[in-house]
C-alpha cells in the first residue's frame, strides 16, 4: 500500500474541560477523498483547524508529506502544499476572479514580494490562472469581481485559488454549507475530479455528497474516532447508525 500523505497520531486538544479532540489517529493517502462526518460539536473543524496549524495540539502529532509538521506554522504547511480553501479571507472581494487566482499563483512562487500590480498582466500567470479557473469549472467568469459572484462560485473560486498554489492535500471543511441541491451536485463532480490532482480531508453534513465521494469515512463523537471504514463499511455499523445516521 502507498505511503499517506497525511497521519495524524493521538491529536488531542482540550478547551477547558472539554476534550474537542481525543486521541485522534487517522491518515490520508494519495487519491483518496477521506470523509470525516459526524454530530455538531464533534470536533471535526477544531482538527482540521490542527492539521491546517491554526490551532496548537495538546498531544499528538502530525506528519504531512514525509515531515513532522506538529509544530510548524500554517504559512510553513501552506508552502509544504497543504490547501486550506473555505477561507473566506483569502478571496480579496474587488478584485476579479482572474486577478484573485494570480495573486494567488503569486503568493505561492514569490511570497508577498511578487505582489505588484503589473503581475496581474503577465501573460504566463495568467494563463496558468486561466487553467486553474478552468478547472474549477468558473471558465467565462474570469472578469467578474469576486464580491458578485453566487455562493457557489464562490466556492470554486476558492478551489481555483487553492488550485493555483500546487497542492498536495485539501482541507475542506462543510462546502457544501449554503448550496442549494444542484450547486452540491455540482460541487460534488468537481470534487470528483481534485482527488486525482491531491487527496482530500473532507468534512461535510450532507450525506449524499459523502456517500458519493468518500473512499473511506471516519466517524468522530464527542472528540473520538468511533469508527474508520469504506462506505458500505460506515453503513453498516450499528454504533455509527444510531450514534450519528438517526437509523
Ligand atoms: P464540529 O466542527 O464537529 O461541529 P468543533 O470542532 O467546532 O466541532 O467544536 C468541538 C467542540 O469544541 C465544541 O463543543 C465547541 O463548542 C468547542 N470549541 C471549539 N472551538 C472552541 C474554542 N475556540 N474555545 C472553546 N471551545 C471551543
Ligand atoms: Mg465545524
Amino acid at each position: 500500500m502507498t505511503e499517506p500523505i497525511l497521519t495524524t497520531r493521538s491529536l488531542r486538544k482540550s478547551f477547558g474541560a472539554l476534550a474537542a479532540t481525543d486521541d485522534v489517529s487517522l491518515d490520508l493517502r494519495p487519491g483518496e477523498i477521506h470523509a470525516l462526518i459526524g454530530p455538531n460539536g464533534a470536533g471535526k473543524s477544531t482538527l482540521i483547524k490542527q492539521i491546517a496549524g491554526e490551532i496548537a495540539p495538546d498531544s499528538g502529532t502530525i506528519h504531512f508529506a514525509g515531515q513532522d509538521i506538529t509544530t510548524k506554522h500554517a504559512a510553513a504547511r501552506a508552502r509544504l502544499g497543504m490547501a486550506r480553501t473555505y477561507q473566506i479571507s483569502s478571496v480579496a472581494p474587488d478584485f476579479t476572479v482572474l486577478q484573485n487566482v494570480v495573486l494567488s499563483l503569486v503568493a505561492r512562487h514569490h511570497g508577498a514580494f511578487g505582489l505588484f500590480r503589473n503581475v496581474l498582466k503577465d501573460r504566463r500567470l495568467t494563463d496558468a490562472a486561466r487553467e486553474h479557473i478552468a478547472r474549477a469549472g468558473l471558465s467565462g467568469r474570469e472578469r467578474q469581481r469576486a464580491t458578485d459572484l453566487s455562493h457557489g462560485e464562490r466556492r470554486r473560486l476558492e478551489i481555483a485559488m487553492a488550485l493555483a498554489q500546487s497542492p498536495k492535500l485539501f482541507l475542506l471543511d462543510e462546502p457544501m454549507a449554503g448550496l442549494g441541491t444542484e450547486g452540491a451536485s455540482e460541487l460534488t463532480g468537481l470534487l470528483d475530479g481534485l482527488r486525482q490532482q491531491a487527496p482530500i480531508l473532507l468534512v461535510e453534513h450532507d450525506m449524499d455528497a459523502v456517500f458519493a465521494l468518500a473512499d473511506r469515512i471516519s466517524v468522530l463523537v464527542y472528540g473520538r474516532v468511533i469508527a474508520t471504514g469504506t462506505v458500505a463499511e460506515i453503513r453498516a455499523n450499528a454504533e455509527v447508525r444510531t450514534a450519528y445516521l438517526g437509523e
